[in-house]
């Protein structure tokens, strides 16, 4: 059987959510149905809200449930023209989620720099948001993930946030990976917007929660029956959002630890190899999550070598039509072109064991030293 070290692209269902989704089907009716069993559903719902808003620190009126990280996203980015915003400030490192949905808002977009080891550069942000022209750049609006995917790497969102509500802006949040990884305190980033999903941490795919603080304008972008008090109509997705509650409910308190153990052994077994490098050694990182590049064998191949060992990794950047394309966060912290072309991500959860990572290492070190020569010669 495949040894799956795939998690930030999706971690596998845990029972717990498997459960709470079968009752949540069974239970049927329409939330929105004032009969029986739409209260039913309605109370599902309403009971899974209030664990989701107490498991990240904020209300249970602040969460609203979307289809997932992508369209908590975009819903921020929606809304900011409305907002007053005239510039966006994103990372250099957002997902596509945010990266695109800037992209097509038609906002002037700015790039807020990285280090080497992949964290956001907040002398920059600092100095940039000191000198903004209100009147000619609008409200400022920063976008920061709390965790890269790629990476890792663990950004400095209260700081960001701190200067962002100096300068009376407003401060969004991606936290698709860090959310059930380690913990994320929405009060205490200091964000007006987050956006979380729950296929990331044992939860069913197509659910995810956008977080708002009160203060916080949304621009509606779905009408219709008005759910979600207005800011996303559609029926919700009852079992879905059991399941996302469910799986936030079975983080263990030491599964970071563990999996810091794990991410520790595993780079302890490959940095020192000739050729490889570790990206965001130096950084506070996810604790399952490792990023390296193995110059001159490319991540496409690597990933096809593993999978036929029975190993499920990824390249460094797993993009949804399956195409691997060159990573564009590793090239924000310096990567050459050939680094960034060799770099994969093993990432591990909750169904990952020391026995997996030993049998990972054993298979990748014994792969790279047969292809090894043949990189120099070629290289
Ligand atoms: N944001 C980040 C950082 C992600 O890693 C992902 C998924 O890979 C998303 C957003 C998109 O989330 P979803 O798959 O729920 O749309």
């Amino acid at each position: 059987m495949t040894v799956y070290l795939d998690h930030n692209a999706t971690s596998p269902l845990r029972s717990q959510t498997r459960e709470a989704m079968v009752r949540a089907y069974d239970a049927g009716g329409n939330p929105s149905s004032v009969h029986g069993p739409g209260r039913a559903a309605r109370a599902i719902v309403e009971t899974a809200r209030a664990a989701i808003a107490k498991h990240f620190v904020t209300r249970a009126e602040d969460v609203v449930f979307t289809s997932g990280g992508t369209e908590a996203n975009n819903l921020v980015i929606a809304s900011a023209r409305a907002a007053g915003a005239k510039r966006l400030i994103i990372s250099a490192i957002e997902h596509d989620a945010v990266r695109d949905a800037a992209t097509a808002s038609g906002i002037q977009v700015e790039i807020l720099p990285v280090t080497p080891d992949g964290v956001a550069d907040i002398v920059w942000l600092e100095n940039r948001l000191t000198g903004w022209d209100r009147d000619a750049d609008g409200t400022p609006f920063v976008a920061l993930m709390a965790a890269n995917n790629e990476t890792g790497v663990v950004q400095p969102v209260e700081a960001a946030g701190r200067l962002v509500r100096e300068a009376e802006g407003l401060f969004h949040v991606d936290a698709v990976q860090m959310a059930g990884k380690i913990a994320f305190d929405f009060a205490g980033s200091l964000a007006h917007y987050a956006a979380l999903s729950a296929h990331k941490c044992g939860g069913p795919q197509g659910v995810g929660a956008l977080l708002l603080a009160c203060d916080a304008p949304l621009s509606r972008q779905m009408h219709g029956g008005g759910q979600e008090t207005g800011r996303r109509s559609g029926t919700e997705n009852v079992a879905g959002i059991a399941g996302f509650a469910a799986a936030l409910e079975a983080v263990e308190a030491d599964d970071a630890a563990r999996m810091a153990a794990l991410r520790d052994a595993l780079q302890l077994r490959l940095e020192s190899l000739e050729g490889v490098r570790i990206w965001g050694a130096g950084a506070d990182r996810l604790p399952n999550t490792l990023c390296l590049s193995a110059e001159g064998w490319a991540a496409e191949i690597q990933v096809i070598a593993m999978d036929l060992a029975g190993f499920a990794i990824s390249a460094g950047s797993a993009c949804s039509s399956g195409k691997v394309k060159k990573s564009r966060v590793l090239e924000a912290m310096g990567a050459s072109e050939a680094q960034a072309a060799s770099a994969i991500r093993i990432s591990f959860g909750w169904t990952s064991t020391q026995d997996d990572l030993d049998r990972f290492a054993d298979a990748w070190i014994r792969e790279y030293a047969r292809i090894r020569p043949r990189l120099a010669a070629t290289g």
